[in-house]
């Protein structure tokens, strides 16, 4: 009986040998966009489905429009005492917009309202309404878990929810002792070490101006994250582009002269808001801010097609066109 049971093992670790390593893939539909979890390793079905279900537990938390969200409640009643996750995430938008000269703001909602990007119903809005938009609104005040709104400010957090969740969602699968994962949310990319065989990740970067890719990147164990404005757009009666991005100095879309920023760092959190407010910026404030933080790689595609990346990234970039090394 023991020399059957022998047999078997050895048979099934044979069975074993040379095999893929187990793999899921799950898709969601969470904060306005698909999104899809592949974890490699064993319990990779349950971990990609705690993930789904984590990500939408914080779309709910998070989200602008739903009515029971904590964001609309908050929003419309102006104090409330929120979630430690939501009251983390104004907290690190608040010292964004410091640290970006005001590029990242999380209190656009009337603006981005009236130009239609809440709803879809897309308009030229006219310039005066912004401007007192613009001048309405204040900071938001955290004390404790309770957040305090001024009567006509409204919180928007389209522009690090995402690249916050994946924090979130990678925290909980290494926990879980995952060390091969691809979170893909939405275009934020966030990697859990390399692929399984070892090899680390390619990730097409978008061409914003046209087919394609731009760029390949080969990266693990970090986030990538892509602001542009080829995404969420529309075009006004005059003709012109008008993207879902808002330069909070105007209250327009931006126009800085960029297509796309990629940022790629080790926290998805940092990486969105930064995608954002680089695109906000325009390349030389970016590459100014680049300069004085530095703890970030970036890849700036600009509107007439050229590239522009940071020293460390330009090993792990494959792209035709040629890129300008910024240092
Ligand atoms: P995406 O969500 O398409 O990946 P971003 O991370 O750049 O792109 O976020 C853009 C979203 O953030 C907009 O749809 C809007 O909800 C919000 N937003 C627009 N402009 C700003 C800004 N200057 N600061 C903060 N949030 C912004
Ligand atoms: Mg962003």
């Amino acid at each position: 009986m023991r020399k059957i049971l022998c047999l078997i093992c050895c048979l099934v670790l044979l069975a074993g040998c040379g095999k893929a390593p187990e793999s899921a893939r799950q898709t969601v539909f969470a904060m306005n966009t698909a999104m899809s979890i592949t974890v490699y390793g064993d319990n990779c079905e349950e971990y990609a489905a705690a993930a789904c279900a984590e990500i939408n537990r914080l779309s709910h938390l998070w989200s602008a429009t739903e009515e029971d969200s904590e964001l609309y409640r908050l929003n419309s009643e102006k104090k409330l005492t929120v979630s430690a996750e939501t009251a983390e995430l104004i907290a690190f938008a608040s010292e964004m917009n410091t640290k970006t000269n005001g590029a990242l703001d999380i209190t656009l909602y009337p603006v981005l309202r009236e130009w239609g990007f809440t709803t879809g119903e897309y308009k030229i809005p006219d310039s005066e309404r912004i401007s007192v938009l613009l001048s309405e609104r204040e900071a938001p005040i955290i004390s404790g878990g309770e957040v305090t709104l001024s009567e006509k400010t409204e919180l928007d957090f389209g522009a690090v929810a995402k690249g916050y969740a994946g924090d979130f969602l990678c925290e909980l699968l290494r926990e879980r002792g995952v060390s091969s994962a691809l979170l893909d949310l939405g275009g934020n990319i966030q990697l859990i070490g390399s692929k399984p065989d070892g090899k680390p990740w390619k990730l097409g970067i978008k061409n914003p101006n046209g087919e394609g890719n731009i760029a390949v990147l080969s990266i693990e164990d970090c986030a990538v994250v892509t602001s542009g404005d080829y995404e969420r757009y529309f075009v006004g009666d005059d003709g012109e582009c008008y993207c879902h991005i808002i330069d909070p100095k105007t209250g327009a879309p931006a126009r800085s002269g960029l297509s796309s920023v990629t940022v790629i760092g080790d926290e998805g959190k940092i990486c969105d808001a930064l995608s954002t407010a680089l695109f906000v910026m325009g390349e030389k404030a970016a590459v100014e801010y680049w300069r004085e933080n530095g703890d970030f790689e970036m890849l700036l595609v600009s509107s007439d097609g050229r590239l522009a990346a940071t020293g460390g990234l330009v090993e792990n970039l494959e792209a035709a066109a040629e890129i300008r090394v910024i240092e």
